[in-house]
């Protein structure tokens, strides 16, 4: 690998592993390696670190740390919540949740469908908001749960989950939230949002991937996705990820120091980075409401653009920034959240996210602004808009079905191969 400057802008898809947390880790890679589950000494020892750990993920989420329960991923805990809010009250089988949900709930979702459940995918409003009395208006007698995240991954546009908690607690129903992308960036007491389940993912606060929680609410009850052992007060079985859960208690305390600091100078070079480009480059808007937002994000739609080509552009000089979530690139499916929004399947196409973090300084801003205005003005000239511009060989789409005379230029540029 070269060894050139990566100036990463892309902090709602992974974040780096911050050195404290590598630190804190490795003892339990080494010699601290015994099963927690172990009676002996060299076992407890590690139990009394884990235990640890939770108390510290609990102070990050303001909950009892007998209320955290440590999971594989954030795509666990979701699954997890939903799964047991069905299990534990089998005569109610509807869902509701939104059509901006990481892929984690929506695929969950469609496949509760197929397995016979009533899923309602709530729409939202073309800033991303969502209309609360449609909630409202949504929950029946046989829901078991609303699901719905507290920030969006590709606009970064905040939902009012502590509404939303209040309108399910007046109907009987449970309350998840989804707030992987809350962690770092806001303050999260789950006292004052009043749900019932809360997932987070430790890679997008600085430990590493694969390693997640799920707040339970004290006296929920619960059904365990995976079965097996005692572990997590048998809410989760399976031999505890030792090193991770350290990790992740580590970052959640890592988080408690800086989150108010670093969220206003980060929010000071989003707000920088995202005037500079709306105001020097033509045809750019940004998507989604401008507040409330994650302090950290940018989604921008750059008119007669593909995303694709852009983001390719900015790798070559070492710019790391996203198309929307991680699951769909490299597809040409626009982003099914833009889509949500109503947004035009051109300008969703056309769509870059930005999404800064701990370890961004003005330098990364200065180097974007440096080269996305040409990188903008060069495609437009050689490009009327339009996928057949963009190689991405090999790739199959939906919307390339929709799109016979696409589809023929695709078909040419294959056989040319
Ligand atoms: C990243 C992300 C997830 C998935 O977390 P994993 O740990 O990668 O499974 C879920 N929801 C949101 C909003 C995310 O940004």
């Amino acid at each position: 690998m070269s060894q050139r400057k990566i100036c990463y802008l892309d902090n709602n898809a992974t974040t780096r592993v911050a050195p404290e947390v590598l630190e804190a880790m490795l003892p339990f890679l080494t010699e601290r390696w015994g099963n927690p589950s172990s009676a002996y000494a060299f076992g407890n020892e590690v139990t009394k670190q884990i235990e640890a750990a939770r108390a510290k993920a609990g102070a990050l989420i303001n909950a009892d740390p007998r209320e955290v329960v440590f999971t594989s991923c954030g795509t666990e805990s979701n699954n997890s919540a939903i799964h047991s809010a069905l299990m534990t009250n089998p005569a109610k089988r509807h869902v509701v949740t939104t059509a901006v949900e990481h892929s984690a709930n929506i695929k969950f979702c469609e496949l509760l469908q197929k397995r016979g459940y009533a899923v309602t995918f709530l729409p939202v409003e073309s800033d991303g908001s969502l209309d609360l009395h449609r909630l409202e208006k949504s929950i029946r007698p046989d829901t078991a749960i609303v699901s719905v995240m507290w920030a969006n991954n590709e606009t970064g546009v905040i939902f009012p989950v502590e509404e939303i908690a209040a309108i399910c607690h007046s109907k009987g129903v449970l309350c998840h939230t989804d707030a992987v992308q809350a962690a770092g960036k806001l303050k999260i007491d789950v006292r004052s949002l009043g749900v019932d389940f809360l997932s987070l993912s430790a890679h997008k606060f600085h430990a590493p991937k694969g390693i997640g929680l799920l707040y339970v609410k004290r006296r929920t009850r619960f059904q365990p996705y995976l079965i097996g052992g005692h572990q997590e007060r048998d809410r989760r079985g399976g031999t505890e990820n030792v090193p991770y859960i350290i990790g992740l208690g580590r970052a959640a305390e890592l988080v408690m120091e800086h989150l108010d600091g670093e969220n206003t100078r980060i929010r000071a070079l989003r707000d920088r980075l995202e005037n500079a480009i709306l105001t020097t480059i033509p045809g750019t808007n940004r998507n989604g409401a401008k507040e409330p937002r994650l302090p950290n994000t940018s989604s921008i739609a750059l008119d007669s653009l593909e995303a694709e080509a852009v983001l390719m552009l900015l790798d070559q000089v070492g710019i790391c920034a996203s198309s929307g979530s991680a699951c769909t690139t490299g597809s040409l499916d626009p982003s099914h959240v833009l889509v949500a929004m109503r947004l035009s399947p051109a300008r969703a196409r056309g769509s870059v996210r930005f999404s800064l973090g701990i370890y961004n300084t003005g330098e990364d801003v200065d180097y974007l602004l440096e080269h996305l205005p040409p990188i903008v003005a060069k495609l437009r000239a050689v490009s009327p808009a339009g996928p057949d511009e963009v190689k991405v060989a090999g790739r199959d789409s939906k919307s390339w079905a929709a799109r016979p005379a696409r589809r023929e230029g695709r078909k040419v540029r294959k056989q040319a191969a």
